[in-house]
C-alpha cells in the first residue's frame, strides 16, 4: 500500500527499526549518515536499499530539510556501494519512490539500487 509522503516521520517504520538493529537485514556499508542493506525481495540480481540515519519520509522530505553534511554523506554512501558492488563498470540504476504515484511502501527514504544484468525499460508503460 503506497504511503502519504506528507504525513510526518513514523518512528515505528519498517526501516527505522532495522536501522536501530530491531529487525534483522543484511548489511553492505554503513557511514555515518547512512545505512546500506540488500533488498528482501529482490528484482534484479543485484538489489541494495540505501537509506539516511537521518528521519526523512521521502526523496521530497530529504530535498527540503536535510543538513548539506547529511545530503553530502548520503550521496557519497549510494556511490560507494555502488562501486564496492562492481556495480560501474556495467552500469546500473537508482531508484527512489515516492508517494503514490511513486510506489513508495516504506515512509522512510530508501534509493534502490538495481543492476548486476541488464535492467530493461525505464519505465512500466502499461497503464
Ligand atoms: P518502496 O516500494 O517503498 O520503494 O520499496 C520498499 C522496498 O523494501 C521493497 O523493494 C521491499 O522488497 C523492501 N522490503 C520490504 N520489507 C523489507 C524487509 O523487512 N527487509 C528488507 N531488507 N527489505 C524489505
Amino acid at each position: 500500500m503506497p504511503i502519504d509522503p506528507t504525513l510526518p516521520y513514523d518512528d515505528n517504520n519498517l526501516f527505522a527499526k532495522i536501522l536501530c538493529g530491531e529487525i534483522p537485514s543484511q548489511k553492505v556499508y554503513e557511514n555515518d549518515w547512512a545505512f546500506a542493506f540488500e533488498d528482501i525481495n529482490p528484482q534484479a540480481e543485484t538489489h541494495t536499499l540505501v537509506i539516511p540515519r537521518g528521519r526523512y519520509v521521502s526523496w521530497d522530505d530529504f530535498s527540503a530539510k536535510a543538513s548539506a553534511e547529511e545530503i553530502v554523506g548520503f550521496v557519497r554512501a549510494v556511490g560507494e556501494v555502488a562501486r564496492a558492488k562492481g556495480l560501474v563498470g556495467p552500469g546500473y540504476r537508482l531508484m527512489a519512490n515516492i508517494g503514490a504515484h511513486g510506489g513508495q511502501e516504506v515512509p522512510h527514504l530508501h534509493v534502490h539500487l538495481f543492476g548486476g544484468q541488464p535492467l530493461g525499460p525505464m519505465i512500466c508503460k502499461q497503464r
